[in-house]
């Protein structure tokens, strides 16, 4: 079924039921007003500390209320429902600022990971303590001379009696100074190519030899860290995978992780903001404007259906492929041209408002967060790099360095 069919067909008895189960909930349940920090990005610790703790109580009556983990397999604490039912919860929810911000990365991209490449045990303990919102997870991926080629990673993992010790440093880890437990990739065999000497770890994030620093970004909040890693004790059991394998899992993540970006937002009827923005400002009639909304309305449905797809292609157990690249540039290319239409809008109110003007901030904040949208996930120019080569057939970029043993590149602080 294609995705507009999908939207357009009628709802089953069971899907009805559960839209009236999600509707009630909601309404009884949902915060009305948006809680501040409970995206996990407050600039004061203290709000932050007490945004994470709301976020998880609130999650925690999400699960137990059979809401959580839709599409998960209902033996690790899921559902096991339909991707429909998440859209229809999905649609419901809509309406409110659900406090749920914090757990994408684990439901998106950790959680898959463990799901696809864990063993049995890893699943039993770990999947249901994530979904109820007991235990938070952070992608430990990048590194200070490792992003977009992050197989060039330093971080090294070497093997002792009951594990392994980990050192090395990662970047931009988005919220690991709240997480639990983390998915790592660190260098276990230097002699190999870059790609086949890493593995996959679950790191506790409370484990001693783990330091966590908070960097403050442009808004002034603080979303991701600095995390240091010295003789870390990793236990044998917190092996993902296959030894050295890791990059085979990493891949899943980060398809998991383009998917999630690109199939989020969208829901409800996003461009009503703009709508009341264009009527609060006088210029419903003004062409250029009428124009600019309609074509933000189109961009936003376009991007729906992406999700749609791609949501779908992974409950069909298919690899999204390329088309992750599409939705997660796409969704970039929404983020800045929308926060920019915010801020032309409403004019001198974006930059100077009242102290106690509830919300006055939130087109400055959409500007200044815009370009993080296109970096994290992977940047622009990779999406449209792997959108080239797979896509539309172009060259591959020239790889000099895949099939040199590690240790021979001359990469970050190697030399
Ligand atoms: C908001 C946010 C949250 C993040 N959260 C996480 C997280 O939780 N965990 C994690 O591991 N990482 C996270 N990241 C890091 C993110 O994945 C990296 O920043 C990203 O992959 C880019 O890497 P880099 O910053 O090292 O830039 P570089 O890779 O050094 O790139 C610098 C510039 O060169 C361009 N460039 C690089 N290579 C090519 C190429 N081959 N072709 C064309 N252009 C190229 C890039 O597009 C960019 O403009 C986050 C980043 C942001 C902004």
């Amino acid at each position: 079924m294609s995705a507009v069919e999908e939207t357009t067909r009628e709802e089953s008895a069971d899907e009805a039921a559960f839209r009236e189960k999600a509707r009630t909930w909601l309404r009884d349940n949902a915060p009305t007003s948006a809680v501040a920090g409970t995206q996990g990005v407050a600039a004061d610790p203290n709000e932050a500390t007490d945004a994470v703790t709301a976020a998880k109580q609130f999650q925690a009556k999400l699960f137990d209320a059979g809401l959580a983990g839709l599409t998960w397999p209902q033996e690790y604490g899921g559902q096991g429902l339909t991707s429909r039912h998440r859209r229809i919860f999905e649609e419901e929810a809509s309406p409110y600022p659900l406090p749920t911000g914090i757990f994408i990365i684990g439901f998106g991209m950790c959680g898959p990971t463990v799901l696809e490449h864990g063993t049995e045990e890893q699943k039993n303990r770990y999947i249901a303590p994530m979904l109820r919102g007991d235990e938070i997870w952070c992608q430990l991926f990048s590194e200070p001379g490792a992003g977009s080629d992050v197989a060039g990673l330093q971080a090294r993992a070497v093997e002792t009696e009951d594990g392994w010790l980990l050192n090395g440093q990662k970047v931009w880890t988005s919220g690991a100074h709240y997480c639990d437990y983390g998915l790592v990739i660190a260098r276990t065999d230097p002699d190999q190519p870059k790609h086949r000497g890493i593995t996959m770890f679950i790191v506790d994030m409370n484990a001693e030899g783990v330091t966590t620093r908070p960097l403050r970004q442009i808004t002034g909040e603080s979303h991701f860290n600095e995390v240091f890693f010295e003789d870390v004790h990793i236990p044998r059991e917190n092996l993902v995978g296959e030894v050295n394998d890791g990059w085979r899992c990493a891949i899943t993540t980060l398809m998991n992780e383009r998917v999630s970006i690109g199939s989020s937002g969208g829901d409800g009827d996003p461009i009503e903001p703009y709508v009341k923005l264009l009527r609060s400002r006088g210029l419903e009639d003004d062409p250029v404007a009428r124009d600019e909304v309609a074509s933000l309305y189109v961009r936003q449905r376009v991007q729906r259906y992406l999700g749609m797809r791609l949501n779908e292609s992974l409950r069909m157990g298919t690899a999204p492929g390329p088309l992750g690249s599409v939705a997660k540039l796409h969704g970039s290319i929404i983020s800045q041209v929308s926060s920019q239409m915010g801020v032309d809008l409403v004019g001198l109110d974006a930059v100077a408002w009242e102290d106690d003007e509830q919300g006055a901030d939130r087109w400055a904040q959409a500007v200044l967060q815009s370009p993080g949208s296109v970096i994290a996930g992977g940047t622009s120019d990779i999406q449209r790099n792997i959108i080239g080569e797979r896509v539309l057939g172009l060259p591959k970029e020239p790889q000099v360095d895949r099939d040199l043993p590690f240790r021979e590149l001359t990469v970050g602080t190697q030399r």
